[in-house]
């Protein structure tokens, strides 16, 4: 038994290692990334390469799985399951290395290649998924399991992959396969859509100001990066905010002119929904019908209930009892803050109602009043290199880790920084980070990977490329970038879902986490940005040097649960809606407007509150991967405020032995075992709800 598993494996390792040993191309796509620790060739790569490398690899992948199915061989592990997992390997390298560069940093040439290649992907991937032959394979293993002596790890990987054949139509007829088609080529047409029309609208809005009086009550750090911000633009002498938060959210905190802030976030809130070339509301309403039709077509009620089923939530009432929970919770407490503010209004003399363009200038008052605080305090300590040296510090301190900065590496943009990752002098990965906000940009942050830790076909290990992207308060003419609070807990957040992906270490490709998981490894982290032992060593003046004075920490601790309320409500009101929409049960012709506006009123919303992400601009469930999962962010709260509390209960937030026992059980298994299985691994117990709530100060 053990020598014909040798030999198919030779075989195996020989059809693969053909492909690699061809000419060397002229697109460096297709060849070997000969650069220091094969981060892709940036410097290479032009846009007029990824075409034919996706056609190349869609070919090259189809051959892959026509040898799996002529093999004569009764169908095993080995010559299906792990040949499934390592096929397309070309495929990922070329999507891993687009889909970033088409975040990060996107022009034209980059967004008609997506809108060309989505359709293609999805009916390739479709060809994959509905094969009825290879699914026989698949079906066969599954059904003989216990036949083969497989690790936890490949338990899991046939599991998953047989799973994820049903769920892809595999066990359909004929007919209602085509169905199924022609759905998923749609979608991925709507959904690239969606993201585009997303960017020329943030792009498309400028607040250009030219008078002084219209800056009345900014920070002279605001000011300085609107002025950066115009030049940027060829308008010199004038300053613009635009769309983009770290733009956007201080005009809100501190501009005095009313009438400008609401033009501001008038034109945040009705992006996308403007009735232009670039509106997203009949994208959004044939999204969620064909995403409807879909999950029926597959045998579930609706896109929730399929959605949800691999999550640790399992079922849409889970989350809706989980969501409601907080909700109870956090509702009074906003109308209470709404009520400060309008209390806040009156006394001034202010003859109007609160809306939701006065809620940051009133609630950075009220704070500035109450605990002498504001972001102007805190920047100069969070100067953005400090803040990096800081959370590398964290990663030291818990795994060992150390950072050393590489310039000799390719890059896509002068903005990133690069840094080799190595642990007791040993290589254990690549990470690219790149921090500021420009037009080639989506908005928020994210953290994804050039190339996933895997063990190769052969066994030998594979080390991570991995990139996190925020968009950051830029640097202005005279300052560098200094962060507020929340910008920093940004990065620790993505750089925790960097450790995972640094300290991942597992055998087959293709491993990942249920939604609801995966920000655990990166919330987790935004419990130490803050703490003081933390902010000592790396809060430094960026002028003076000097570290944050104990005072300011004491304000930062006394004022963490300044406007939870709103914070949580504006939150759960997206998730909500989010919920809403993919828990519809029958295929419906959505009136978008209407169907926001109803939502928000079941569940009673404030109009001071607007949802923090509206329909025609929440991203992360029309173009992303976060449809019915918006609700993970809050879910893995009631994880990493628990998960913290393991650090805390032994006095010792850096401990190394809860930090090994979390790397160990969790951050490096990737998805190779169940979500709540690790969780109970690693604390003992399930976890409960209480420590988010304490957290929030919602209790
Ligand atoms: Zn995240």
């Amino acid at each position: 038994m053990m020598k014909k598993l040798a030999l198919l494996m030779v075989i195996a390792s020989l059809i693969f290692a053909s492909c690699s040993r061809e000419e060397k191309s002229d697109n460096p796509l297709l060849n070997e990334f000969d650069t220091p620790f094969g981060v892709p060739p940036f410097d290479l790569i032009k846009a007029s390469h990824y075409k034919p490398a996706y056609l190349k690899a869609f070919e090259e992948q189809k051959t892959e799985i026509q040898a799996i199915i002529n093999n004569p061989k009764e169908p095993d592990f080995n010559n299906t399951i792990k040949m499934l997992a390592y096929s397309g390997e070309l495929l990922s390298k070329v999507s891993r290395v687009f889909g970033a560069l088409n975040s990060a940093h996107t022009n034209d040439s980059l967004q008609a290649i997506n809108r060309e290649i989505a359709p293609i992907a999805s009916s390739h991937r479709d060809d994959i998924n509905l094969n009825d032959t290879l699914f026989r394979r698949v079906k066969s293993v599954y059904d003989n399991k216990e036949k083969f002596k497989l690790t936890d790890e490949e338990k899991k990987l046939l599991e998953d992959t047989y799973k994820d054949f049903v769920r892809s139509g595999a066990a359909l007829s004929p007919g209602d396969k085509e169905k199924l088609r022609s759905i998923n080529e749609e979608l991925s047409r709507l959904q690239v859509q969606f993201g585009q029309n997303l960017l020329a609208e943030t792009n498309g809005f400028k607040l250009i100001l030219d008078k002084k009086e219209d800056l009345a009550g900014l920070p002279e750090g605001v000011i300085a990066q609107a002025a950066a911000m115009a030049k940027s633009l060829n308008l010199d002498g004038k300053w613009v905010f635009t769309l983009q938060v770290p733009s956007m959210t201080p005009f809100l905190q501190y501009s005095e002119r009313r009438d400008l802030r609401e033009k501001l976030f008038t034109g945040y809130f009705m992006k996308g929904d403007n009735d232009n070339q670039y509106d997203n509301k009949a994208i959004i309403a044939r999204i969620a019908r064909l995403r409807t039709e879909r999950s029926k077509l597959l045998g579930y009620e609706s896109f929730a209930g399929y959605a949800l089923e691999r999550n640790m939530a399992k079922t849409p009432e889970k989350v809706f009892e989980f969501l409601d929970q907080v909700w109870e919770a956090a509702l009074p407490v906003a109308k209470a803050e709404a009520a400060a503010q309008q209390e806040l209004i009156n006394s001034e003399g202010g003859k109007f109602k609160l809306e939701p363009w006065d809620w940051w200038y009133y609630s950075e008052k009220i704070k500035k009043a109450r605990y002498d605080l504001d972001d102007e305090i805190t920047r100069p300590y969070f100067k953005i290199d400090n803040v990096m040296e800081g959370m590398f510090y964290v990663a030291n301190r818990l795994y060992g880790l150390n950072f050393t900065k590489r310039t000799d590496i390719p890059k896509y943009h002068p903005d990133v920084n690069t840094f080799e990752v190595t642990r007791d002098d040993k290589h254990v990965g690549i990470l690219m980070i790149d921090n500021y906000p420009r037009p080639s940009k989506r908005g928020g942050a994210w953290c994804g990977t050039y190339r996933s830790q895997k063990r190769d076909i052969n066994g030998k290990m594979v080390y991570p490329v991995v990139t996190m992207v925020t968009n950051s308060s830029l640097p202005s003419a005279d300052k560098p970038s200094l962060l507020t609070a929340l910008e920093a807990e940004t990065l620790f957040h993505e750089f925790g879902h960097a450790l995972n992906n640094l300290l991942s270490n597992i055998t087959y490709p293709g491993s990942s986490n249920p939604r609801d998981f995966v920000e655990l490894p990166s919330q987790i982290m935004e419990h130490w940005v803050l703490e003081p032992e933390v902010l000592k060593v790396y809060a430094k003046h960026w002028q003076t040097g000097e570290i944050i004075p104990k005072e300011i920490v004491d304000k930062l601790d006394k004022s963490g649960k300044f406007n939870m309320g709103f914070t949580t409500v504006e939150y759960l009101a997206a998730s909500l809606l989010d919920m809403e929409y993919h828990a519809l049960t029958e295929p419906a012709d959505l009136d978008i407007r209407d169907f926001e506006k109803k939502a928000m009123e079941k569940y009673g919303l404030i109009p001071e509150i607007k949802p923090r992400y509206r329909s025609t601009y929440f991203n992360h469930i029309w173009g992303g991967g976060y449809s019915a999962g918006y609700y993970s962010y809050i879910w893995c709260e009631v994880l990493d405020s628990d998960a913290f509390q393991a650090f805390r209960e032994t006095g010792d937030i850096f401990s190394r032995e809860v930090a090994s026992k979390f790397e160990k059980e969790i951050l490096s298994r990737g998805g190779t075992k169940d979500a709540l299985e690790m969780y109970i691994a690693f604390r003992g117990k399930e976890p409960g709800i209480d420590a988010l709530l304490e957290n929030r100060g919602l209790k």
